[in-house]
């Protein structure tokens, strides 16, 4: 099922519907369900002994089942097409990661079972996955650099963005993103902006573009700090890159309980700014549904309709700069169900659908969303007097 490609019927253009011929590709590879990163204490893999019942590890392969099937069964679904992902080569993998990590890895998935860091497990599984997820999102780039369609969502697992050129961290082995980015960058695109709302500061993909200027990072997350060696980054607003990539890595932590129109705030007076005065060719949106309300590993807020609202903004500033180019890289979500109607609104939103096709069945907790304008009004004032291409936004 996952080898064919399929368009929108013609029966699907209903109002509100994109321009005919237009669809959003979606890359899978069910190979990917195989990574099991186990059971414990939430992400802890451990078992203190007096609990009956454990977790399954916050990435488990039950979060993406459901976001693939309500992209195939809900409404959404004459709206897509559907592609299969393969593996990546070794060989792939060496334009965002050292050769030294990819041997680790690779001796590490020989040798059994192994812990990389905090919350990480490579179990049998896991890195035919990663190849698999890294594989699928430069199959996704393709589609887009190849003039096959303007807009690919790569559905993958385990997620990515914490990876970093030389280690694992959070729950990611290989920088799927990152691989993508550089894809587009030896491909002639020259320049690129990627725009992370994972609930987690990307700090994988702002580190392997740190001294360059022509990839914009711009990671809005959780206040979370760092976590430990693998995660040394603070994701700080200071953290804005190093040498002639000075100023091209922005970070926005927003305060814990932000909401949709924190978020919007947010997006509106930074975020499309910035991509606005960088004019990236091509833009990569890479989303995670833990910045949602009930997400056990992220405090922001976000419903459906901030998931919605946020995607139409990426989608408008694609519009504007790289023909309505965009990549959009799933990461993480840990909610079993929610996770899914999020995903479902961003789709709608990066769609530019005219009105909703699910009801959000579950948004009812309040926000806080005046503490996050005055950070984001501070935070444009800093950057208006250091990030010199930022001056008059
Ligand atoms: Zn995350």
């Amino acid at each position: 099922m996952d080898s064919s490609s399929s368009s929108v019927p013609a029966a699907a253009a209903a109002e509100g519907a994109p321009p005919a011929g237009e669809n959003l590709a979606v890359f899978w590879h069910e190979g990917m369900l195989a990574h099991d990163a186990g059971r414990g204490v939430f992400d802890s893999g451990r078992d203190p002994g007096f609990l009956d019942v454990l977790d399954h590890h916050p990435e488990n392969a039950d979060r993406v089942r459901n976001m693939v099937s309500i992209l195939r069964r809900g409404p959404i679904a004459p709206f897509l097409s559907w592609h299969s992902g393969t593996p990546a080569h070794a060989s792939d993998l060496l334009s965002f990661h050292s050769p030294e990590y990819i041997e680790e890895l690779a001796q590490a998935n020989a040798s059994g079972p192994k812990k990389l860091c905090e919350g990480t497990f490579l179990n049998p599984g896991s890195w035919g996955a990663a190849l698999l997820a890294a594989g699928t999102t430069l199959s996704a780039t393709r589609h887009i650099l190849d003039g096959h369609g303007k807009i690919a969502y790569a559905l993958v697992r385990p997620p990515g963005h914490h990876a970093q050129p030389d280690h694992a961290d959070g729950y990611c082995f290989l920088n799927n993103a990152g691989l993508a980015v550089q894809l587009a960058l030896d491909s002639g695109r020259a320049k690129v902006a990627v725009v992370d709302i994972d609930v987690h500061y990307g700090n994988g993909t702002a580190e392997g573009f740190y001294c360059t200027d022509n990839v914009l990072t711009i990671s809005l997350h959780m206040k979370h700090g760092t976590w430990g060696p693998s995660h040394p980054q603070s994701g700080s607003s200071d953290e804005i890159g190093e040498g002639k990539g000075l100023g091209y890595n922005l970070n926005i932590p927003l305060p814990n309980g932000s909401g949709d129109k924190g978020y919007e705030y947010a997006m509106n007076e930074l975020v499309v700014p910035a991509i606005d005065k960088f004019q990236p060719q091509l833009l990569f949106f890479v989303i995670g549904q833990d910045s949602s309300m009930f997400d056990p590993n992220g405090r922001q807020c976000l419903t459906m309709d901030g998931y919605r609202k946020i995607a139409q903004l990426m989608r408008g500033v694609a519009n504007r700069h790289s023909d309505g180019q965009m990549l959009i890289v799933q990461e993480g979500g840990y909610h079993i169900s929610y996770s899914a109607y999020c995903l479902h609104a961003t789709l709608e939103g990066v769609l530019n659908l005219e009105a909703p096709l699910l009801d959000d069945p579950i948004a009812y907790y309040p926000e806080d969303e005046k503490y996050t304008m005055k950070v984001v009004d501070v935070m444009k004032k800093c950057w208006k007097e250091s990030i010199p291409f930022l001056k008059d936004i």
